[in-house]
């Protein structure tokens, strides 16, 4: 019963200029983070999250608004926090974009969450009832032991798959990447059984492992990771999922056979691009330290497992031209990488590769906040290091329209089968690829250069 209690609203708002993955159910992804700190509300308070992935903003009542938002999902929140103040209700805005730029969210909302929300978070709901909430807070990265699994209940039930997180944090240090900034370049580890028990209990046979890299890059990480896995096969979970991690996972045969065991589906890889000089203007020192020429190997090894590989690129390091641009799509298109995920270069705010553009006057967006909306890796949102940006838009494009196209899906669908000897791969291998058909759709359709 909710009588009496105070009512907490969660918002997850979506960019209203570009749908990109929430044009299809397969590749919507749950707002984790507020399920984390709906666990975390104490009983005296009633949660609700309101999900945008799903259907429009309509006002409904609050006594607080908590809001997360990305960089491209920011100008929507700053909308929905309108809303409110308007009413005279108080809005907390926290995520990756406000931690970077806490000053301007300052001017939309009345209080700002600087990093992970967890250590903070009983703190502003402590205040928030004194009415003495703060214009800022900002905790130490929090212990993953002390997290509890999110509320999946209050999630949208149109979710395929399930997220949890079993990790956070990254020890590399990549040009593009905001994830050391805001979670820290220490990996932090859940307890293993926790995360299984969180597996078994969400209803969904679907899960997403929302860490950036499944196994780390160390020993305890490893042994982490193998330790959920067999958790997983031993109480035979019957799950299927899919992850990110880093080609390094292709020194490590064993887990590998763990991971397809326990129901890995699909892993996608940060290959970023098939050259060294970009992977150098990007510090992709992992992909260096294995040797472009080896990325056939890995994949080898990964298909070998039945597990596919969702390569992700990125077009516009500072040392692309048209012409690595065409050998990246052609590479794209010969390469045994089943589903591509091909991203502008896009500079987040936090990054070193924002400081830099910055710097050097090379942003092309300058109306903010509403030209955060443009920050969601298919536009061109800055001037690149040897093209115009109408050239690497284009160049973009022409990708898309390769990977797109029906016919080279279909292709990829039977090398997949081929590759993994798994039909059921091969049909999630197809799924992914008609996500990112839809996205790369829209993107045409929305072309402006
Ligand atoms: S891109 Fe991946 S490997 Fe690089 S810093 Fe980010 S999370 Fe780490």
């Amino acid at each position: 019963m909710d009588i009496g209690k105070k009512r907490l609203l969660l918002i997850n708002p979506a960019n209203q200029y570009r749908k990109g993955y929430l044009l299809r159910r397969q590749s919507k992804q749950v707002p984790l983070a507020l399920g984390i700190l709906a666990a975390l509300t104490p009983s005296d308070w009633s949660v609700k999250i309101l999900d945008e992935n799903f259907k429009a903003f309509r006002y409904r009542e609050a006594d607080l608004v908590g809001i997360t938002a990305v960089t491209a999902s920011v100008n929507r929140a700053y909308e929905i926090a309108s809303v409110y103040r308007a009413k005279g209700t108080r809005v907390i805005l926290g995520g990756i974009h406000a931690s970077a730029l806490p000053d301007e969210a300052l001017q939309f909302v009345d209080s700002v969450v600087i990093g992970e929300a967890e250590g903070s978070w009983h703190q502003v709901l402590e205040d928030f009832s004194k009415g003495e909430l703060k214009q800022r807070y900002q905790a130490p990265l929090a212990d993953l032991k002390d997290i509890p699994p999110a509320r999946h209940d209050l999630f949208h039930p149109g979710y395929l798959f399930a997220s949890i997180q079993t990790s956070r944090g990254c020890p590399m240090d990549c040009d593009f990447c905001s994830v050391p900034h805001f979670n820290g370049n220490r990996y932090r580890l859940r307890d293993p059984e926790a995360v299984v028990e969180e597996i078994a209990s969400v209803p969904n046979k679907m899960i997403y492992f929302v860490d950036d890299n499944i196994i780390g890059y160390s020993r305890p990480a490893e042994e982490h990771a193998t330790a959920i896995f067999e958790g997983m096969i031993r109480r035979k979970l019957n799950k299927e999922w899919f992850a990110q991690t880093s080609l390094n996972i292709a020194e490590k045969p064993g887990i590998l056979k763990l991971a397809a065991r326990s129901g890995c589906r699909m892993l996608l890889l940060g290959i970023e691009a098939e050259n060294n000089e970009a992977l150098e203007d990007s510090n992709k020192k992992v992909n260096l330290r294995l040797g472009v020429e080896n990325y056939q190997k890995a994949f080898r090894l990964i298909h070998r497992n039945g597990i596919v590989v969702l390569g992700a690129f990125i077009f516009g390091m500072d040392s692309d031209d048209l012409s690595a641009l065409e050998r990246r799509t052609r590479y794209i298109a010969s390469s045994s990488v089943d589903v591509t995920q091909a991203s502008v270069l896009t500079p987040l705010p936090g990054t070193r590769l924002f400081g830099r553009l910055q710097e050097a006057g090379r942003l092309l967006c300058h109306d903010f906040p509403l030209d955060w909306q443009h920050f969601h890796f298919s536009d061109v949102v800055f001037q690149p290091g040897r093209m115009t940006p109408g050239e690497l838009a284009v160049s973009t494009d022409r990708a898309y329209q390769t990977i797109c196209s029906n016919r080279f899906i279909r292709k990829k669908f039977i090398r997949t089968l081929w590759n993994t000897r798994s039909l059921r791969s091969a049909v999630w291998a197809w799924n992914s690829n008609l996500n990112y058909q839809s996205v790369g759709l829209e993107k045409a359709s929305q072309w402006k250069y």
